[in-house]
């Protein structure tokens, strides 16, 4: 037996493949009322339906995207060109924004001295030996200060904390930038694509649900434990025994046979108290640390207007601004949401600057920003707020070294595997989970051991994101 903790893409991804390409027994055990996790589709009634924060599905891995694409049926889904803006020192831009562009929204003093920076830091600095050890650090080498004080500063400080605390690997995987040579190509429009974010990306038509709906009506309902919330597992001769779990106020223990494996995709830091015996209060302690979540709120508003952005997702970089990012459901399908009405999503990070505020601050702030970005006044018919805790990796500086010793202490429990975004702490995409979810299965049937499992993991430790 196989026992699935978690039904988001991850745990539904090794199910679906358990289901369909092994005779392996297995269960899913997750907390919620039904699957998908973090990637659910929300029935908002009466507005239309409306996911937490509209996915865009894409990866560079174009076999994986047909075989996702294949589990609904490939006329089931929508192909979207993706147009992002952003809103910079209180003007909504394109992004990458052009020379132009970037004159006209911070004026000429600031435009020369992003240009002089830039130029000092590609042509002076990043000829001398620099110590690069965090985001900042790493950022500012590739944009040079002032740009980075400007622009990428305050939206970071919004999502993830000090820059200066941060890991570079930050920089590296979720900034993407286009070379100079691309700058120049795609302004004098010599070039109409560019190449470091995704310029296309597909949908489920009427909403992600629909592939988990799909997945959980090919496999056997009693293998799928819903509003099961699992409290603590039992660990015994370098073994998982059992698995505590609380359904509707009642105790339920799992208890598993000697062959029976364990694939954790929770967010590690939920469980790890079950290990303290085990690996000693020191190591939770400093795991805990590293582990770093935070929490992320979204507020949904149902607008009296047939649609507001023609952007699939503008990002807002202004400190003053409460969110750091807005999208629209209907730009990603445009009949899950009642024709007279739209339904935006803003994202919005707990972090220094609002954790005091009350649910209605949050909102009410929500509502101001936007029509400030917007420029008209916003009639809002509804709104909603979502929390999602715990829910954003946080990568303080160094932390992959210690995370690397914490899935190692993990990996040598003999039947217990923790994977994808929350189980693994990777900061990745709805595709790369279930990527991870299909390798699992794969590895499991073909040579599972030790060894096999390190190179698989090292497989799906790299995602590139494309933003
Ligand atoms: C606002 C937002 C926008 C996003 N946009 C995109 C996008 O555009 N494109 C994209 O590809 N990805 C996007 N993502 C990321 C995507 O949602 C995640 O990568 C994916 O959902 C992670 O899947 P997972 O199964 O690893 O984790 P999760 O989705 O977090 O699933 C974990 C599951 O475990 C369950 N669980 C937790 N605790 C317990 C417990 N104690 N007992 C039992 N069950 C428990 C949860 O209920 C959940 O169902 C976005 C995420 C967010 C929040």
């Amino acid at each position: 037996m196989i026992y699935i903790l978690g039904g988001g893409p991850t745990g539904i991804s090794v199910a679906h493949e358990l289901n369909s390409n092994s005779d392996k027994e297995f269960i899913i055990i997750e907390k919620g009322s039904k699957i998908g996790g973090l990637a659910s589709t929300l029935d908002w009634k009466p507005h239309g339906l409306h996911d937490l924060g509209p996915h865009k599905i894409f990866s560079i891995d174009k076999e994986l995207e047909l075989k996702v694409k294949s589990i609904l049926g490939k006329d089931k889904w929508i192909t979207k060109k993706k147009i992002s803006k952003i809103f910079l020192n209180g003007k909504l831009i394109n992004y990458p924004p052009s020379p132009f562009v970037i004159l006209r929204t911070f004026g000429l003093i600031l435009f020369i001295k992003f240009f002089f920076s830039f130029i000092y830091q590609k042509f002076y600095l990043n000829l001398k030996k620099q110590n690069i050890n965090s985001y900042k650090d790493h950022l500012t080498k590739r944009v040079g200060s002032e740009i980075f004080s400007k622009v990428f500063q305050p939206i970071t400080e919004k999502i993830w904390g000090d820059p200066s605390t941060l890991d570079k690997k930050l920089s590296e995987t979720r900034v993407q930038l286009p070379s100079i040579l691309d700058m120049i190509l795609l302004t004098i429009g010599i070039k109409k694509k560019n190449n470091f974010e995704a310029n296309e990306f597909i949908y489920p038509i009427n909403g992600l649900d629909n592939i988990w709906k799909k997945i959980q009506s090919e496999i056997d309902e009693k293998k799928i434990h819903l509003n099961t919330n699992v409290v603590s597992l039992s660990l015994s001769d370098n073994k998982i025994k059992k698995i505590h779990a609380k359904r509707n106020g009642e105790d339920i223990v799992y208890s598993l046979s000697k062959d029976d494996i364990l694939v954790n995709t929770l967010p590690i830091n939920i469980i790890q108290n079950s290990f303290k015996d085990f690996f000693g209060e020191e190591f939770i302690k400093e795991s805990n640390k590293v582990l770093k979540m935070n929490d992320l709120f979204l507020v949904f508003l149902s607008i009296k207007k047939t649609k507001l952005f023609k952007e699939s997702w503008v990002f807002v970089a202004d400190r003053s601004v409460i969110f750091h990012r807005v999208s629209e459901q209907k730009s990603f399908d445009e009949n899950m949401v009642k024709k007279d009405r739209t339904i935006v999503c803003c994202e919005v990070m707990i972090n220094k600057f609002n954790k005091n505020f009350s649910d209605q601050q949050i909102i009410d702030k929500t509502i101001e920003d936007l029509s400030i970005i917007k420029d008209e006044k916003i009639e809002v018919l509804d709104k909603k707020l979502v929390k999602l805790f715990k829910s954003y990796p946080v990568y303080e500086k160094e932390y992959e070294i210690k995370l690397r010793a914490i899935i190692d202490k993990y990996d040598s429990i003999d039947n217990f595997y923790t994977i994808g975004r929350q189980g693994s702490f990777n900061y990745i995409g709805t595709l790369d989970c279930m990527d991870i979810g299909f390798g699992f299965v794969k590895w499991l049937k073909n040579q599972n051991n030790i060894e096999t499992w390190e190179s698989e993991r090292n497989r799906t430790n790299q995602y590139p994101i494309l933003d």
